[in-house]
């Protein structure tokens, strides 16, 4: 495909820590009754716990503690990353509302929102990952070519993990939070097997013509380089098998002992076993697959102006673990930038790896705090590089990217401006009062749906509403996560970045 849809749906990790001279120190809210704290102002907002806000991307509490935001569809990587960004901004907001509202409630303390994928406890939460792809791709060659792909696409993008010791091994530095929490490799479930890639066949879309491709293995990155090269490959690898191109025969004997070896060896030259025979490293199957893309994009030309920084880096990274001369991709990709600074902080204060104050270090740099978050320091000082503006971030608050999300941005911030209320989906778009002209938008593509302007023509003169750029109607109270209502940005009342 050409062009393709991507969303990408992010778990949140929560901590409550109270302040020291409380009288039950130590003790913080459980995180169920702080989800709630969190999700307040959603719930007000939007009546629920699973809301979809006007720049097109969705707010979900489910039964669990860990809020999720996904991204509207995007047919951008750039718009990707920068929705996904701008969703660690509106949990800040809310955690900073939460910690107003815990105050006020007599239990002060600090709101921690990671961006990670395990908590102290060991339970792991994800950040699924969406292509649209054509429903004609074979999916016995999908999962053939994208699974060994995406178990060792790991060294490449994943968000490094401390791991402490246990009783088979010793402390160290592995390359991905979430590979030690898959199960399978495909399956229909998400939550019981957590399998590497999702069937549940809910496309989103015209389901005769397209599926709904969902990934469930990889790791929240914090870096938007990392980022684009994670999307930016597997795009690259889908529309190589879509093309129906000979790929080669990489396939794993056992994909999920493979995932998990491959996670723990830094080195990249843990050997595998391949289906067809034979042993393979990590770094080969990846040199392997990006050698293919890269004789496919010299035949077929670059689809984007992205492709030749993403084809540079994921070669980069891969000297870079070959070599073990980390220094080359360690302002770009997470694990790196990760592992530079528990190794300066382990070397500077005299820790062993295992030591509590390094697995905190590695928590503390998923803190999507602007300010106190590692890696937002880290970016800061430019020992992380950018490739998204602060404009970027803002716009991406409230305006929807030119999809399909532009279609139900304005179904929702017109109906609300109206008092009408909605209900809504990715395809849905409903007036309570009007149920029985509801709206499917099947085309994720359509950025403007003329039976949705004919709906909303009914509620009233629009011509007023049409002139308020989404900034304007934001601060009017369209969307919930931004207005000044519960947004405290005055930097003297933020709190001291965490002792490391
Ligand atoms: P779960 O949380 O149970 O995994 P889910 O994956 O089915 O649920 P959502 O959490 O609602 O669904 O997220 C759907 C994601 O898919 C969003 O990021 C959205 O932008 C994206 N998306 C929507 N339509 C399409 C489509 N046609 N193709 C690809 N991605 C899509
Ligand atoms: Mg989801
Ligand atoms: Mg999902």
């Amino acid at each position: 495909m050409d062009a393709r849809i991507y969303g990408v749906e992010t778990e949140f990790g929560l901590i409550h820590r109270p302040a020291a001279d409380q009288q039950h120190p130590g003790r913080g809210l459980p995180p169920d009754e702080l989800a709630r704290y969190l999700f307040r102002p959603v719930v007000e907002f939007g009546r629920s716990s699973n809301i979809f806000i006007p720049n097109g991307s969705r707010l979900y509490l489910d039964v669990g503690s860990h809020p999720e935001y996904a991204t509207a569809e995007c047919a951008d990587l750039i718009d990707l990353i920068a929705s996904d960004r701008a969703g660690e901004r509106i949990m800040h907001h809310l955690a900073t509302a939460a910690e107003h509202r815990i105050a006020t409630d007599g239990f002060t303390g600090q709101v921690y929102v990671l961006k990670n994928n395990v908590d102290s406890a060991g339970n792991s939460y994800g950040s699924h990952e969406n292509y649209l792809i054509p429903r004609t791709t074979h999916f016995r060659r999908l999962s053939g070519i994208l699974l060994p792909f995406l178990i060792t696409r790991q060294i490449i993008a994943g968000a490094g993990r401390v791991v402490p010791a246990d009783e088979e091994t010793q402390a160290h530095f592995a390359f991905s939070q979430r590979a030690d929490h898959m199960w399978e490799g495909i399956s229909s479930a998400t939550t019981r097997s957590r399998p590497i890639i999702n069937t549940r066949d809910e496309p989103h879309a015209d389901a005769a013509t397209h599926r709904r491709l969902h990934v469930i293995v990889g790791d929240s990155n914090m870096s938007s380089t990392t980022s684009l090269l994670r999307y930016g490959s597997t795009d690259l690898v889908l529309r190589m098998i879509e093309a129906g191109v000979p790929v080669g025969d990489f396939e794993l004997e056992n994909p999920i002992a493979a995932i998990r070896q491959i996670s723990h060896d830094l080195t990249g030259q843990a050997r595998v076993r391949i289906r067809g025979g034979g042993e393979m490293t990590a770094v080969q199957i990846q040199r392997g697959l990006l050698e293919r893309v890269q004789r496919f994009v010299a035949a077929q030309g670059a689809h984007h102006e992205r492709v030749e920084q993403i084809l540079e880096l994921w070669d980069r990274t891969l000297t870079a673990v070959e070599t073990e001369d980390h220094s080359l991709i360690d302002t770009e990709i997470d694990w790196a930038i990760k592992k530079r600074l528990v190794d300066e902080v382990a070397a500077q204060r005299g820790l062993s790896l295992g030591h509590h104050r390094l697995l905190q270090l590695d928590m503390a740099y998923h803190d999507v705090h602007p300010e106190r978050g590692l890696f937002h320091l880290l970016r800061r000082r430019g020992r992380a590089q950018e490739i998204l503006t602060e404009q970027q971030v803002q716009d991406a608050l409230t305006v929807p990217p030119p999809t399909r999300a532009a279609v139900r941005g304005e179904f929702l911030s017109t109906a609300r401006v109206f008092g009408a209320e909605t209900t809504v989906d990715w395809v849905h778009h409903k007036l309570i009062e009007r149920p029985l002209e509801a709206v499917m938008v099947k085309d994720p593509f359509a950025d403007r749906d003329e039976r949705i302007e004919a709906l909303l023509d009914k509620l009233g003169d629009r011509t007023a509403l049409r002139e308020l750029d989404y900034q304007e109607r934001s601060r009017r109270g369209v969307s919930p996560a931004l207005t000044d209502k519960y947004v405290t940005a005055d930097p003297d009342q933020l709190p001291e970045p965490p002792v490391i």
